[in-house]
C-alpha cells in the first residue's frame, strides 16, 4: 500500500436494501448498514489503523509518521441516523470517527435534496450532538446551509465558513479547527477563505490518498458507494490512489514530504 491516508467518505448509513431513482442518481450517498458493519470488522480485523482527523492532520504537516494501513472515517451533513446506525459500529471498535455538520441547520431536516426529489432526513440537534462529542466524535463544519462555496458571492462565502465554525465552536465549547467543502465546491478563493477563518484542515471529493504532499485544506477521500461490496471497499482502499486532476494547493503552501 502507499503510504498514504484512506480519508472515506461515507454520507448517510443506514438499512438501504433498495435505492429509489432519485436516491440512484445519487449512490455514492448512501451506505447499507450491514454493509458499513462489514467494512467496519474488516478494518478492525486487519488491523488497519484508524486515525482521527487531528492525527491525519499531523500526519499531512509531517509532525508524525504515517502508519501502514492508514484510514480515517469521515460523515458529511450530521444526520440523525449516523447516532442510530453507525456510531454503535464506530463504538464496538473504538474507531474515531469525524462528522461535518451543516451549523446553521442542526435539528432541521436536510432539505437540499427536496429540489432533486430525495427524502430531507433529520439533522443531528445540538443536544445530540453534545451527547456524541461526550462520547468521543468529533465534528467539523460543513457551511452554514449546504451551498456550493465556489459559486457563492465573497461575502457570503465569508459568512458560510466563518459563522459556522463560530456557531459549531459555540454549540460544542471547544476550537473547530475541520471543514469539508459542500459539495466538494470549492476553488482557490474558497480554500483562502477557510483560511482566513482559521480552519487547519479541511476535507474535498477529489479521490485519492491523502498524503504530506497535500496542501491541509484540500484532503482527498474516497466514498464508498452503495454498491461497494467489501471487495470494493478494499479496491478503493488499495487503489486509486491518485487523484485525476491535481488539488488546488494554496499559493504559500509547501510540503512537507
Ligand atoms: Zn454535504
Amino acid at each position: 500500500m502507499t503510504q498514504g491516508i484512506s480519508i472515506l467518505m461515507y454520507h448517510q448509513v443506514g438499512p438501504f436494501r433498495h435505492l429509489t431513482a432519485p436516491m440512484k442518481a445519487h449512490r455514492s450517498t448512501y451506505c447499507r448498514v450491514d454493509r458499513f458493519a462489514d467494512q467496519m470488522a474488516w478494518l478492525h480485523r486487519f488491523d488497519y489503523r484508524v486515525l482521527s482527523m487531528d492525527e491525519v492532520l499531523a500526519c499531512v504537516r509531517g509532525e508524525r509518521p504515517v502508519p501502514a494501513r492508514a484510514v480515517a472515517l469521515t460523515f458529511d451533513d450530521g444526520y440523525e441516523s449516523f447516532h442510530e446506525h453507525a456510531w454503535p459500529i464506530l463504538q464496538r471498535y473504538g474507531f474515531p470517527a469525524m462528522v461535518y455538520l451543516v451549523a446553521g441547520m442542526l435539528g432541521e431536516s436536510s432539505s437540499w435534496f427536496a429540489r432533486d426529489g430525495r427524502d430531507t432526513p433529520p439533522l443531528m440537534s445540538a443536544a445530540r450532538i453534545r451527547q456524541l462529542r461526550r462520547e468521543g466524535c468529533d465534528f467539523g463544519a460543513h457551511s452554514m446551509t449546504h451551498v456550493r462555496l465556489a459559486e457563492q458571492s465573497a461575502a457570503r462565502m465569508r459568512a458560510e465558513v466563518g459563522d459556522s465554525k463560530a456557531r459549531l465552536e459555540d454549540v460544542l465549547g471547544e476550537r473547530v479547527q475541520h471543514f469539508c467543502y459542500p459539495y466538494g465546491s470549492h476553488d482557490a478563493r474558497t480554500v483562502d477563505a477557510v483560511s482566513a477563518a482559521g480552519y487547519a484542515c479541511a476535507a474535498t471529493c477529489v479521490r485519492a490518498t491523502a498524503t504530506p504532499a497535500d496542501d491541509p485544506l484540500t484532503l482527498p477521500r474516497k466514498a464508498v458507494s452503495h454498491g461497494d461490496s467489501l471487495l470494493g471497499v478494499l479496491w478503493k482502499l488499495h487503489m486509486k490512489n491518485e487523484a485525476k486532476t491535481p488539488s488546488i494547493r494554496r499559493a504559500a503552501f509547501r510540503p512537507t514530504g
